[in-house]
């Protein structure tokens, strides 16, 4: 055993160069410096400039102990929601962030005590581990998904053993044998990447193989809480014994500020008119259209939303981001018919305060994309879902709020203005009570795994300690679980 010192621990945090990823990974980065850890939060320029523009991440009560660090030119990040973008992202990311990583964890450019860990989004954890090895430096992964498309990922190789994978035809009704949720989860409820006709697909290979990678780290980190995903996370901890769920991260940075704000992490102008909007209506009675900030949809599929909507005779609220419809950018696009219905019920926004929007005493259902954060946003909030996912985790967080959780409705089957409106009318009016009272009770579970000795908090007590006890020159080899690489 090496003769060690303790230092100041400081932690790196890398995220992918999205909202989701960033806002988690952020409010993370939050718990972290209250709990006295020095934070570098690494971004692309892109990233970095948004997040000064319209978060509020430069005037927030981090004190010394927070650095926004910018990664060099160069990372492609448009178009996410593409097969190819998403993988060109990867691969720049690589290209140009592995070289300045080095760079950066050798001393290059460091203006403050030494990284003692990195922690790593978990699309990129063979880069950061690779790189921090080189110096020596722990990584722990934080995975930004839900812990049940995390596992399907994991699985994946057992579903090709078994001849599940590459998916053949239309058989997104079959049951698939990912471990644990066998008599849940169908071939449609894989995370989008998963779904694959050629196994040689590269975002495929990539994304599985950065899961599988997981093993290397020292721990993982889940925006998830035990009581929420109990079975599944026995599963994950067959693989990686150290796991650390400590979420939903936005609940717990409320509970350890007390009554302040929420702070915004938002890369995007949020448009605040519609909270006052809200004031001004009944008590659950809004239901709150939003998918998120990478999905688009075609604008036929929006027409069938808008009529949905507007023929289901309930208030609502709609963010329309201008880059929603695929192609286009804003515009005119509500059909004369329906004017008189928006204006009469809806409010349209570009950006909204999500956090805000949903704890809000009027809204009383989310007609959502089913991304990660939106779904713990709502979980908190005690607000039931209609899911309606595009892309990557959400098929798998859909069917979860559906088949498991039992707080709302999956519309995988498609989006005509029929199943919409009925679909609302469930939600809001004839199964309201149901979906509400299972909804507050999930939302009671949150509340209490984020409070004093909640099982979050514990967890993210053990996860401070550990990054302490890594904060130590030379590095202690022995002073952590290894896991067993897959
Ligand atoms: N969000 C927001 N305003 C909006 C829409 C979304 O602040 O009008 C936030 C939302 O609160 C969430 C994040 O953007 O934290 C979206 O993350 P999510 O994982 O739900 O979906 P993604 O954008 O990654 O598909």
């Amino acid at each position: 055993m090496a003769t060690t010192a303790a230092v100041q621990p400081h932690v790196l945090v890398f995220p992918l160069p999205a909202q989701g990823h960033v806002n988690s990974m952020l409010k993370l980065s939050e718990l972290l410096c209250i709990s006295d850890i020095h934070v570098t939060f690494l971004v692309t320029g892109p990233t970095h400039g948004s997040l000064l523009a319209h978060s509020d991440v430069g005037s927030r009560r981090f004190g010394e102990k927070f650095l926004l660090e910018k990664l060099p030119d160069g990372i492609y990040q448009d178009n996410l929601h593409t097969l190819d973008g998403f993988m060109e992202n990867l691969n720049t990311l690589e290209t140009v962030g592995r070289p300045f990583l080095k760079e950066y964890l050798g001393g290059g450019r460091r203006r403050w005590p030494p990284v003692t860990c990195v922690i790593t989004d978990g699309a990129l954890v063979s880069l950061a581990v690779d790189v921090a090895e080189e110096f020596k430096l722990p990584t722990i992964v934080c995975q930004t998904i839900s812990v049940a498309a995390f596992w399907c990922f994991v699985c994946t190789p057992d579903l090709i053993q078994s001849g599940e994978l590459p998916i053949k035809g239309n058989e997104m009704d079959l049951a698939t044998r990912v471990k644990g949720m066998e008599h849940f989860i169908r071939l449609g409820d894989l995370p989008s990447f998963c779904q694959v006709q050629n196994l040689e697909t590269p975002i495929f290979k990539a994304l599985v193989k950065e899961k599988l990678q997981t093993a290397r780290a020292r721990g993982v980190i889940f925006n998830a809480f035990e009581e929420l995903d109990e079975p599944i996370l026995a599963q994950v901890r067959t693989m990686c014994p150290n796991t650390y769920p400590i979420g939903p991260v936005h609940a717990h940075l409320k509970a350890r500020l007390g009554t302040n704000p929420p702070s915004s992490n938002s890369l995007r102008e949020e448009d605040r008119s519609c909270l006052s909007w809200l004031e001004n209506q009944p008590e659950k009675s809004v239901i709150y259209v939003s998918f998120g900030s990478l999905a688009v949809v075609t604008r036929e599929q929006l027409l069938e939303i808008c009529h949905g909507l507007v023929n289901s005779g309930q208030r609502f609220l709609w963010v329309l981001r201008p880059d929603l419809v695929a192609g286009e950018n804003g515009g005119n696009w509500a059909p004369a018919e329906l004017e008189e219905g928006v204006k009469a019920r809806g409010y349209i926004v570009r950006w909204a305060p999500q956090e805000a929007v949903l704890e809000h005493r009027s809204v009383g259902g989310f007609f959502t994309h089913s991304g990660w954060n939106s779904t713990l946003e709502s979980i908190v909030a005690g607000v039931p879902m209609i899911c309606r996912p595009c892309l990557g985790d959400q098929n798998t967080n859909s069917r979860m709020v559906e088949a498991v959780w039992k707080i709302g409705l999956d519309m995988k089957g498609g989006w005509d203005r029929v199943t919409v409106e009925n679909m609302v009318r469930d939600v809001m009016e004839k199964r309201k009570d149901e979906f509400l009272k299972r909804s507050e009770e999930i939302a009671k579970l949150a509340g209490k795994a984020v409070g004093e000795g909640g099982s979050s908090c514990s967890n993210l007590r053990r996860l401070v300690d550990d990054i302490r006890s890594m904060a130590v020159s030379p590095m202690k080899t022995d002073l952590l679980p290894q896991m067993d690489v897959c």
